[in-house]
């Protein structure tokens, strides 16, 4: 527990991880803390990726062990398989919402989208997963061609974010920190990408309770009946809201982490699914936090509302901060330390996901502050934010963490549209300096730029990067 402030930034998040520790809870810390050191092969990309049973070959990265896997694959050849075999998991998820829609961009990003198309060798669509996947069964495909396969993958995740993942025009308000979860009645708390559904049912079973309850978000950004949820806290803080007492019911979603329903049980907390959320009992027996601790902001949620609240207002550029939490960096760190660097240099400053939590849980989004931080749509805001304001005035895209393969391949791709791109947690590049280079080299000739580091980065070095700019 000294440690903690590396955990999260946010005093009373350090207090509830004090509370869950007296309490003998297992949260995410304890077991990101008991599976280090996180294999090193996979890490540097250096696990073979292929569709191949004769494995695992693992290649040292020191080069003091195994140079080539048993069918002489090299270390060039399996980073770069990796980061393909990574994106093509990131362009099916995008598939896999999109419904199998045609890709589209922008119509500002058009012509760069085209010009991507036409140096990476033609029209990208769903059947480049086809053409991946028969690459990643043998090996055989040289570095180069690999690497192409991936960032046409990266270009199609990016045309396949359809309306984003609030699906709403205009501008939505947001209340965002634990104060939400105050209140006379019982308080759920939502998690896991719930579906329609199930927001539906849930809020059906809160409004029929006496008193009537209320929803709340954990980590997550949901559209019900036209508004946003209230969300209580990032996604790295849900295990540790969980732990405080303070909500009545949590309702799971298709993706929560099986962690979730597991600390829930133990600590006697009702937890439900679709199937059991009409029927849900809600009835209030916890007591919330303090209501103050909370603020308030609004989402561009569209292309168009980025474009009319983007605009200049003489600032130097704009500086946009997006990505998840991650167990690498202390929680909010990032986000909250560059959003006031870069506006102190002139720039404005975006922000979405995660990152848009901690900058508006900081007050930095609140209309009543000077140059607020503007707040975009978790999925498409980047992209709506690029074609808005042009790459030229985006001076950087800095990923705070990554955690999905769609995460990576859309922050790869929107460096294929000519996007200055980072990542400040470590990617499975560091195998191979031959594929770096090269694909640095790729993603230059298409005028965009794609950083990250071989260790988690700090406040100093990303800003840093925004100032090579
Ligand atoms: S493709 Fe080659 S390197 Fe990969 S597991 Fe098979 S034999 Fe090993």
């Amino acid at each position: 527990m000294e440690s903690i402030h590396v955990k999260t930034v946010d005093p009373i998040g350090q207090d509830l991880l004090r509370g869950a520790a007296a309490k003998g809870l297992d949260l995410g810390w304890e077991r990101y803390e008991r599976l280090q050191p996180q294999d090193g092969f996979l890490r540097t990309g250096l696990s073979c990726a292929y569709g191949c049973l004769q494995g695992p070959c693992r290649i040292d990265p020191f080069g003091r062990g195994a140079t080539q896997g048993i069918c002489g694959l090299d270390r060039d050849g399996m980073v770069a398989a990796s980061l393909l075999r990574l994106c093509l998991h990131g362009a099916l998820e995008g598939l896999t919402e999109a419904n199998n829609q045609e890709p589209a961009w922008p119509a500002e990003l058009g012509p760069a989208a085209k010009k991507a198309e036409k140096v990476l060798g033609g029209d990208v669509s769903a059947a480049d997963t086809f053409a991946a996947a028969k690459q990643l069964s043998r090996p055989g495909a040289s570095p180069d061609d690999l690497l192409r396969q991936a960032l046409r993958l990266s270009l199609l995740t990016v045309g396949l974010t359809g309306e984003g993942a609030l699906r709403a025009a205009g501008r939505l308000s947001c209340r965002v920190g634990y104060g939400v979860v105050s209140g006379a009645g019982p308080v759920i708390g939502l998690c896991g990408r719930p579906t329609s559904d199930l927001v539906a049912a849930l809020r059906d079973s809160t409004g029929a309770s006496e008193p009537q309850g209320q929803i709340v978000a954990l980590g997550e950004w949901i559209v019900a009946d036209g508004e946003l949820l209230p969300i209580a806290c990032t996604s790295g803080e849900v295990e540790a809201v969980l732990s405080a007492g303070w909500l009545d019911a949590v309702a799971l979603g298709p993706d929560a982490d099986p962690a979730i329903a597991r600390l829930c049980r133990s600590i006697g907390l009702p937890v439900f699914g679709e199937a059991e959320a009409a029927a849900a009992r809600m009835t209030k027996s916890a007591n919330g936090p303090n209501a103050s601790q909370c603020a308030e902001g609004q989402v561009l949620c569209s292309a168009e509302e980025a474009r009319a609240g983007l605009a200049s207002n003489g600032s130097a550029g704009l500086a946009i901060l997006a990505g998840s939490d991650a167990p690498q960096i202390s929680l909010g760190w990032l986000p909250t330390e560059l959003a006031p660097a870069l506006r102190a240099k002139g720039l404005s400053v975006a922000a979405c996901g995660d990152a848009a939590l901690w900058v508006a849980k900081a007050g930095l989004a609140s209309l009543d502050s000077d140059r607020p931080v503007s707040l975009l749509d978790p999925l498409r805001g980047p992209l709506d934010a690029l074609a808005a304001a042009g790459p030229e005035r985006v001076k950087g895209i800095c990923f705070t963490g990554v955690k999905t393969s769609r995460d990576l391949a859309f922050a790869l791709g929107l460096a294929v549209l000519g996007a200055r791109v980072s990542v400040a947690t470590p990617l499975p590049l560091w195998g191979s300096a031959g594929v770096r280079d090269l694909l640095n080299e790729k993603i230059a000739a298409l005028g965009g730029a794609f950083a990250h580091w071989d260790h988690p980065a700090s406040p100093d070095e990303v800003l840093a990067w925004f100032g090579e700019s």
